[in-house]
């Protein structure tokens, strides 16, 4: 029988975390199946030459990011990063250190890319990559959430995040793919979202919305799909479509769009945000999910694309739409080309929609009343792929000042946590990265541990009853584990959930 999952025991935070090796040895995510790999290109199974063809895979990356190259030979073994990964705080096993998790790649690498490692192996601590090691790869680089945290801490700036998806590209390569990313990126290839949510269940499901909302507010708000000539082609995590509490900051938008009179439209063929490609490290499959975006941009005609409450998602679309789609700038093709020429320019492109209802507040666009959410005592978790991996409006920093200022505007009680666990230095929620999925729930609730550590700080002294975060991932999380830790469920939701709540629909008076 499985051992029963708890969260770790309170800690002394600023004593140093005990060792225990091997404790996380036997976490391993479920592998892909044969379908689903060839679904996507890779190999079904391990081949009889997959070594070879890892090695070759390993050196083709190696000669395309010379950042991975730069991280295979920079560390200094200093240590500064070793206690900044959620999971080694969590869990105690030394391979999550991010330093140990970089030397399983690095130790290969030093065996077969460097002239020490071919002539003095053993000397350098250079190894084969035999099938135990290809195992422990597997292991732990599926302990990793590609949060970037320990690169802030490194005074080289090793990003082991970059590592992690190198690994995962390489697995993938030779047939050893993690089922949860790899069936999820084949239903939005087939499908257009992660959920695999069919058009007519779609438009059903924001049918069942618009009478929610008139039933709550007694205003027609709509949630419109497909709707070419629409100003706004919104795009969000499948999950805001229906799950709990993500819909919630999906009303939150409709109902800003709805007060400040613009006309928006989804899209039933580019219906996620989510991009899993970038979890898996393959730029091939996270371009064709972005192409969908491009795709749905010109059939609508539409002037802006805006993107919803996703972390990864936001990161993908403020640092790689560009070069992947020319949506705002790059691209060579006609399509992306039409595009540029298609968007509004005097607007950001893309926009996140904490970026435009922060435009419409500070232009008195929008009404609250703000003790509507006097029952909540507010504090913001920022989202690793947001605060590491994108910014937001015009200023440095506006990633962290944005979001803060639409809930202080919508909202009257608010408290930051412990300012070592926010903004760049945030902890992930445990689950980022191709984590999110059951059978590594024992590392996801270890995974939470700083963070929830801070939350308990703020909850007992001044009575936090509401995290907020604007990733769909984070939600998703905190809604599993936040009982772990002796907190209900319900205390996490979106920043355009606060906004849902406070907004005065109607005239403005
Ligand atoms: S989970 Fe984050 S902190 Fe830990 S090794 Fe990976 S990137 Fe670094
Ligand atoms: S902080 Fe950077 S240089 Fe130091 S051990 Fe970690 S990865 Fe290596």
């Amino acid at each position: 029988m499985a051992a029963e999952i708890k969260a770790p025991p309170p800690r002394d935070p600023s004593a140093a975390v005990p060792l225990v090796p091997g404790a996380m040895a036997a976490s391993r995510p479920n592998v892909a199946n044969d379908k689903i790999q060839q679904s996507l290109g890779f190999p079904g199974e391990l081949a009889p030459d997959w070594q070879q063809k890892a090695l070759a895979r390993m050196g083709e990356l190696l000669g395309q990011y010379r950042s991975l190259r730069v991280y295979m030979d920079a560390c200094v073994r200093c240590g500064a990063c070793a206690d900044q990964c959620q999971y080694f705080i969590g869990t105690q096993d030394p391979l999550n250190m991010p330093v140990a998790r970089q030397e399983l790649m690095r130790s290969v690498y030093r065996r077969h890319f460097t002239l020490p490692g071919k002539l003095f192996p053993k000397l350098v601590g250079a190894r084969e990559l035999t099938r135990d090691v290809l195992d422990q790869w597997y292991t732990y680089y599926n302990q990793c959430s590609e949060c970037r945290r320990c690169a802030v801490f490194c005074p080289y700036g090793i990003d082991t995040a970059e590592i992690t998806m190198a690994a995962k590209e390489i697995m993938d390569c030779v047939g050893l793919g993690q089922k949860y990313p790899n069936e999820i990126i084949a239903k939005v290839h087939r499908i257009g979202n992660n959920l695999g949510l069919p058009g007519p269940a779609l438009e059903n499901t924001l049918e069942g919305l618009e009478e929610d909302v008139k039933d709550d507010t007694g205003v027609d708000v709509r949630f419109p799909v497909d709707e070419k000539g629409a100003e706004v082609l919104l795009v969000v995590p499948s999950a805001d479509f229906f799950a709990e509490p993500h819909v919630d900051s999906l009303i939150g938008y409709a109902k800003v769009f709805h007060a400040a009179g613009i006309r928006w439209t989804l899209s039933s063929h580019a219906s996620e945000a989510g991009n899993f490609g970038l979890f898996i490290g393959n730029y091939d499959h996270m371009r064709r999910m972005a192409l969908r975006v491009r795709e749905a941009a010109l059939e609508l005609g539409v002037k802006r694309i805006v993107v919803g409450e996703c972390g990864h998602a936001w990161r993908i679309a403020y640092s790689f739409w560009n070069t992947l789609t020319g949506i705002g700038a790059g691209g060579s093709d006609p399509f992306a080309a039409a595009l540029q020429r298609q968007l509004d320019p005097t607007f950001r492109q893309p926009t996140h929609i904490c970026e435009l209802t922060w435009d419409l507040i500070r232009r008195g666009a929008l009404t609250f009343d703000k003790d509507a959410n006097d029952h909540r005592v507010v504090t913001f978790h920022d989202s690793c792929n947001v605060a590491r991996g994108s910014r937001m409006g015009d200023a440095p920093g506006g990633q962290f000042t944005i979001p803060r200022a639409i809930i202080r505007a919508v909202a009257n009680r608010y408290v930051e946590m412990a300012p070592e666990t926010t903004h760049e230095r945030t902890f992930c929620c445990g689950a980022g990265g191709g984590l999110l999925t059951d059978e590594l729930m024992d590392l996801r609730v270890k995974g939470a541990l700083p963070r929830m550590e801070a939350l308990r700080e703020v909850a007992d002294r001044e009575g936090v009853n509401f995290v907020a975060t604007i990733c769909a991932i984070c939600k998703a999380q905190f809604s599993t584990v936040l009982p772990y830790y002796g907190f209900k469920m319900s205390m996490v939701g979106g920043v355009h959930q606060l906004v849902s709540t406070a907004i005065r629909l109607g005239a403005k008076d």
